[in-house]
């Protein structure tokens, strides 16, 4: 629809849960709708995805569905609906009883958490932050079942707000009872993408992957960094995900939040090297929540994900709850394109992640199909691939040459959904000879008026004994 390169997802909620509201988003530049499993029923989220289907179906487009797993985020317990007011100064306990808060205590109010590890977690003297880091304490005293804290700054408390403790170390296992239960309805709806919330380490995301492996379909499993333990293990958890997620809401109050821009630009440079789509993500657009036009310094943030050479950006709050939804995407998509535009005048500005030392065998043909591309004015680079895997190394590259991926699945179809620059996606069975392979695509895409006749292209694919090969032809 967009002949954007950077993609867009979109979370869903209830300002965005009609077949209208998903068109307009589906026609603004989404290109992957996220539900997230914190919030919502499972009735909810089986309306989405139907509706996203419907959407599909109406535009002729794919659009992936990824599933947002809660992950061990620690929350406020039951609390009055106007919330508990707290001043700064004050004192009061967080309590792993399951009370309504109370105001009647020696040490102040009581105020519920659904955690019951984190007394053995927290340290004393180390702070606490609530909702997003808008209320802060200090944690005084640990007792047996409840934490005598004291309050930093005003704020107010409610029933579900997210509890960090930036300074100590959660034991919660990466994928709850929740999680688990939450997984088998996203398996059973076969979505696209998974993503897990507060990875420590690769490890929770092998635990994952075993968990979803032998469905069928698996889907692709995306790393939510938000805690400081995944910042010290970038390189590992990047490798190990099929897709990576900078979750900037929550990792910037895990770690200080003018660190959150250093660790986002190393991520998309590591997954850029690796050829991993990643996500930036988190009040990107957060005052269009409200307003029906951005800040200017909004705009520069989403502006410089894109100069990085980020694969998406995602909407939030944004389009699940916000008043303007789709002008959101519409926004995205235009700064997208603006900063795409600039990108393919300029190879210096581009001046991708990409160093000729130490690199693959693999890579350093993709470069050389690369490289072919842009001396002999290819007019598109075209890929074969069962997984999906050759279309992200070549789209890695951020050539500005159009890539039309050949697919013999539809799941890697969509699996693509995510990644930069692949908008043009077939799924058709072909001869397993090499040979044919070729010429059938080439007749295809030129049947599919894909091609003009005379254009100039680089065929990519792997041969029956996994070697690349690499031809340019003229159709
Ligand atoms: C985040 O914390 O930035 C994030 C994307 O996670 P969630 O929206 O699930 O809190």
């Amino acid at each position: 629809m967009h002949e954007k390169n950077t993609k867009i997802v979109c979370t869903l909620g209830p300002s965005s849960d009609s077949v209208k509201e998903i068109l307009g988003l589906a026609k603004a530049g989404m290109n992957v709708a996220r539900l997230n499993f914190s919030h919502g029923t499972y009735e909810h989220h089986s309306k989405l995805i139907t509706n996203v289907h419907k959407v599909e179906k109406i535009l002729g487009i794919r659009i992936g569905i990824l599933q947002d797993l809660q992950g061990p985020k620690i929350r406020i317990g039951q609390c009055p609906k106007e919330g508990i007011e707290i001043k700064k100064d004050e004192k009061f306990i967080l309590s792993i009883k399951q009370i309504q808060a109370l105001r009647t205590h020696a040490h102040g109010i009581v105020i519920p958490v659904r955690y019951k590890g984190i007394i053995k977690d927290a340290k004393k003297n180390t702070p606490i932050l609530i909702n997003d880091g808008l209320f802060e304490a200090l944690i005084l005293e640990k007792k047996k079942t409840g934490l005598i804290c004291v309050a930093k700054t005003d704020g107010v408390i409610k029933t579900g707000n997210g509890l960090n403790l930036p300074m100590c170390s959660i034991s919660a296992p990466a994928i709850t009872e929740k999680d688990k239960e939450d997984l088998k309805f996203g398996l059973s709806k076969q979505v696209d993408f998974i993503a897990l919330s507060f990875v420590k380490s690769e490890k929770d995301i092998k635990q994952l992957k075993k968990l979803t492996e032998n469905t069928l379909n698996p889907p692709q499993i995306i790393a939510k960094v938000e805690r400081h333990e995944a910042v010290k293990h970038l390189k590992e958890i990047i490798k190990t995900s099929d897709a990576v997620m900078v979750a900037r809401g929550d990792l910037g109050v895990d770690i200080a939040p003018e660190q959150v821009p250093i660790v986002q630009k190393k991520m998309i440079s590591l997954a850029n090297k690796y050829g991993k789509p990643i996500i930036t993500a988190t009040q990107v657009l957060q005052s269009m929540v409200k307003n029906p036009t951005p800040t200017r310094a909004e705009i520069s943030d989403a502006a410089n994900a894109v100069f990085d050479h980020t694969d998406a950006i995602m909407l939030s709050n944004e389009s699940a709850v916000g008043k303007y939804p789709v002008r959101a995407a519409v926004t995205l998509t235009k700064v997208a394109l603006a900063v795409e535009n600039e990108l393919k005048k300029d190879e210096e500005l581009r001046n991708t992640f990409i160093t000729k030392r130490n690199i693959k065998e693999s890579d350093a043909a993709y470069e050389s199909a690369c490289d072919l591309a842009r001396e002999t004015n290819s007019d598109a680079i075209i890929v074969f691939t069962k997984t999906g895997d050759l279309s992200k190394q070549i789209a890695k590259y951020r050539m500005y040459i159009p890539i039309i991926t050949i697919t013999d699945s539809e799941k890697t179809a969509r699996k693509l959904t995510l990644v930069w620059g692949i908008n043009k996606v077939f799924v058709k069975k072909l001869p397993e000879n090499d040979f044919k392979k070729q010429t059938t695509i080439l007749n295809f895409l030129q049947r599919e008026k894909t091609l003009k006749k005379g254009s100039k292209v680089i065929l990519i694919l792997k041969t029956k004994d996994k070697n690349n090969t690499i031809s340019t032809h003229k159709l």
